[in-house]
């Protein structure tokens, strides 16, 4: 199949949006025309400092449509809504040695790669167990963001953490991941949930997911404030940054725990580190008892998640429409990367490629 996409191509170059061809459809591949796909800061990250092969294609959450499917998939046919991500449905433990490495389209005569699936295109083709079904009641637009923002958010607070009504968390950086911890923290019932950030407006804008307060890290030592809002740290800390100094906050902003007598907080890891950080792991958090653990892809299993997260779509407990904030076309992926890397998304942008 013939579709546009956009390819990357050279590290400091534009991305070029150009037609590409699928290979000819594999047993195990869905084949997805699509409607929205999620702009990542995973994606920017790849295009300031690349590390896979060049040419690539990338993005790695969506929303479509299926077009045609392999002959050993069974749980969506043709005419399917589905939502695309980048950890697998319902995968066990012989999925390592499967999961497709490097998916492809061909493009000027050779062959653009993927990690393990993209969304910056017209169309994609995954294998089965990246693309989730979505009932038809639901949007395709806003949804686009559950295959990575949500799941990656949500997931850290409902599955890594496993928050609980009257908890105290903490969420250190409020994009659309953060966002999407406020929202599950909030659907949990923790209280109170404390939104950190540079901005204030942004710290303003998490109070409609559920933030109860909000802490100005450029204005003050937002660790300081955390402990003084909890009577000492809360129970759960997130970073969904993963910068050196808010890996080390998100473990000091946890409540201490006694030797022998009870354990204290713990803090999560969401964002990806991007460098080395050196801690003191004794006075940080030994001493004190804490727990410090990472979460990837939000610990989430996508059949099982994604039913949860739409829910609470329709409950108004993830308020997905005003998560998305900014929608570009194909086109306009440059302008789009460009605004994601000077700040200036509240929330998460989508591309749209098609309606419904
Ligand atoms: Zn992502």
């Amino acid at each position: 199949m013939k579709f546009r996409a956009a390819v990357f191509y050279e590290k400091g170059k534009p991305l070029a949006v150009e037609e590409v061809e699928s290979p000819p459809i594999g047993p195990d591949e869905v084949l997805v025309k699509q409607f929205s796909s999620g702009i990542c800061h995973s994606q920017l990250h790849q295009i300031l400092n690349p590390t896979n092969p060049m040419p690539m294609i990338m993005g790695h959450e969506s929303t479509g449509v299926v077009v045609a499917k392999g002959r050993n998939v069974t749980h969506v046919k043709e005419g399917d809504h589905v939502m695309v991500t980048w950890i697998p449905r319902d995968g066990d433990e012989n999925w390592p040695k499967i999961r497709p490495q490097g998916v492809y389209v061909n493009w000027r005569g050779q062959q653009a790669k993927s990690t393990n699936v993209y969304t910056w295109a017209e169309a994609t083709q995954a294998h089965h167990q990246y693309v989730v079904k979505m009932p038809n009641e639901f949007p395709t637009d806003v949804t686009a963001i559950i295959g990575c923002a949500v799941m990656t958010g949500a997931g850290a607070v409902m599955n890594t953490a496993k928050v609980k009504r009257g908890d105290s968390v903490a969420v250190i950086g409020v994009g659309g991941v953060g966002l999407s911890s406020v929202a599950a923290a909030a659907a949990l019932g923790a209280n109170p949930v404390i939104a950190v950030d540079l901005d204030e407006a942004k710290l303003e804008f998490a109070r409609k997911f559920g933030a109860t307060h909000g802490v100005n890290a450029s204005s003050g030592d937002p660790v300081e404030a955390i402990r003084k809002l909890t009577s000492g740290g809360v129970d759960f800390a997130f970073d969904t940054i993963g910068a050196p100094k808010t890996q080390v906050q998100i473990a000091q902003a946890t409540r201490p725990g006694i030797g022998g007598v009870r354990e204290g907080g713990t803090a999560v890891l969401v964002g990806i580190p991007q460098t080395e950080v050196t801690v003191d792991l004794w006075r940080t958090l030994v001493a004190q008892a804490r727990i410090y653990r990472s979460s990837l892809g939000g610990s989430s299993r996508p059949d099982r998640d994604f039913p949860i997260f739409l829910d609470w779509y329709k409950r108004g407990q993830l308020k997905l429409n005003d998560l998305v904030t900014k929608k570009y076309t194909l086109d306009q992926i440059n302008e789009g990367v460009h605004d994601l890397e000077r700040g200036r998304i509240f929330g998460r942008s989508i591309m749209e490629f098609a309606k419904p």
